[in-house]
């Protein structure tokens, strides 16, 4: 390990001296403290803490949670104690260490014990979600470094990888983490599958990015013609595993994927996304019914970019992605971009020249701490406070997980994010648990509807209540989610106790 390493993690100008001091000393300690450990690799275990902080880092995580990042093992894995740490770092580093040292090894996959830990997992986020972004580029990183791990572990650490973390990823809007979460797990999960897709794909790259290079060198005259206000222009190639899973679906066909590289816009304001959009469909022809307006809808993870396919006019089809500079932060690093974004107004900060975002903003812990932990964490907190089994909290969270999910609308346009196959009864508990509770009738897009009714995507629905109305075993038949259905039976519960 050499100082350039440490000079390189205090070189963001939104870092006050106070927080370079922390990350240094924290620098040294866990330096310290894993000195002499080796990993699997044969490399230093620091090597581990100190790539964990730097992805967090990358993020534009706070200071804390860099130091929390070096720290992470120390309480775990060496003579280090809670109150060495408390001593030396305070009590918010200390809660973050200690909420990622709780969760342990979380291991998927059968016992009680595995599925406790996650439970854990749940609550610990709920308290701070920036210990499960620790944990996150923990396991990004031991994820990189999966080779070196015993052959016979591999395959549960990525399935693992594949079932838990990167769907957390997803639903954090890490699309990121998420990508390379999955790409990493995919060859220890499905050798052939991994193989076949990367020789289509190789193949495939090059003439899709030939494509995309004249579309591009057009469009940017054609931008600069408008003065439309851009940042940049970039292809994106395609995550593997999204694009296997692209694959089964279309019989292994790559000439059916118009997506494995896409040309992506970065523009100022999201009025240009829509002019952007505009120009491009004057130019190229699209095709029908492949436009997709994730900015006026953003998808249930907050993604937000236009999506639209265009006729190259060479005999072939092309994806375009326009998004602002700010969705393109959200989309790629989720909820660690939002804390950025948040006091851009206010920010004095310098430029940093990282690799995904021009400013880095000044944040403080009180931010952090205010920041709402997402619904759908707290209802699983919630979900798994209730008494139910951990098989039963398994089947809850991976069904909330892997469902598809629909969008849709309150009268007064607010947006309700539902699995698919979701019912009026849903909806209206999604909405509020009281307006659940007292639910007579719903209509749907202005006509009174069945409760038991299919929810559409779009659907705008209105919730009928009636003070009688009450939960009933009828509507536990129609509630789809966890969480409905959990307000439903302790409702019937303490009806039979009265
Ligand atoms: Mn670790």
């Amino acid at each position: 390990m050499s100082q350039s390493d440490l000079r390189e993690l205090i070189s963001r100008p939104d870092y006050s001296e106070e927080d370079k001091k922390l990350i240094k000393k924290a620098y040294e300690f866990a330096e310290k403290a894993h000195e002499r450990q080796l990993r699997n690799s044969g490399d230093p275990y620091f090597n581990h803490v100190l790539a964990t902080a730097e992805i967090l880092n990358g993020l534009g995580m706070d200071a804390c949670t860099v130091a929390a990042g070096l720290l992470h093992d120390t309480i775990e894995d060496t003579q280090v104690t809670e109150l060495d740490v408390k001593l030396e770092f305070g009590n918010e580093v200390l809660f973050l260490v200690n909420g990622v040292t709780k969760l342990g090894s979380v291991r998927f996959r059968g016992t009680k014990r595995h599925i406790e830990s996650l439970r854990k997992l749940f609550i610990a986020t709920s308290d701070d979600v920036r210990v499960l972004i620790i944990k996150l580029a923990d396991r990004l990183h031991n994820m990189r470094t999966l080779e070196h791990v015993d052959k016979d572990k591999q395959e549960r650490i990525a399935a693992e990888t594949m079932e838990v973390y990167a769907p957390i990823a997803h639903r954090l809007n890490m699309g990121a983490v998420k990508g390379e979460l999955e790409d990493l797990a995919f060859p220890y999960l499905y050798p052939d599958e991994h193989k076949q897709t990367l020789e289509l794909a190789s193949e495939q790259y090059g003439k899709s990015e030939l494509v995309l290079e004249k579309i591009n060198t057009r469009l940017i005259e054609e931008l600069q013609k408008a003065k439309i206000l851009y940042t940049s222009t970039d292809y994106r190639r395609k995550h593997l595993w999204s694009l296997y899973r692209k694959l089964k679906r279309k019989d292994m066909d790559i000439s059916r994927v118009y997506d494995i590289s896409a040309l992506r816009v970065i523009v100022n304001g999201q009025t240009e996304c829509y002019q952007v959009l505009g120009i491009i469909h004057s130019i190229w022809r699209p095709l029908p019914g492949r436009i997709k307006d994730y900015v006026a809808f953003p998808k249930p993870n907050g993604y937000q970019s236009i999506h639209t396919t265009i006729f190259t006019g060479e005999g072939g089809l092309a994806e375009v992605q326009i998004r602002t500079e700010k969705m393109h932060a959200q989309a790629e690093y989720g909820i660690a971009s939002h804390f950025q974004f948040k006091n851009k107004e206010n920010s004095t900060g310098g430029s940093w020249s990282g690799d995904w975002i021009k400013r880095l903003l000044k944040k403080t812990t009180a931010e952090y701490q205010n920041a709402k932990t997402p619904v759908w964490i707290e209802q699983m907190t919630s979900v798994q406070a209730d008494s139910t089994s951990p098989k039963e909290f398994m089947n809850n969270l991976k069904d909330d997980f892997f469902r598809q999910r629909i969008f849709a609308f309150t009268p007064k346009g607010d947006v309700i994010d539902l699995p698919s196959g979701s019912t009026s009864i849903d909806f209206g508990y999604q909405v509020h648990t009281d307006l659940g509770d007292h639910i007579s009738g719903a209509k749907i897009n202005g006509k009174l509807s069945n409760l038991a009714t299919v929810l559409n995507n779009g659907d705008i629905v209105e919730i009928i209540t009636s003070p009688k109305s009450k939960p009933s075993q009828k509507w536990l038949a129609m509630a789809v989610t966890a969480f409905a259905k959990r307000r439903i039976r302790s409702s019937l519960q303490s009806d039979k106790n009265n």
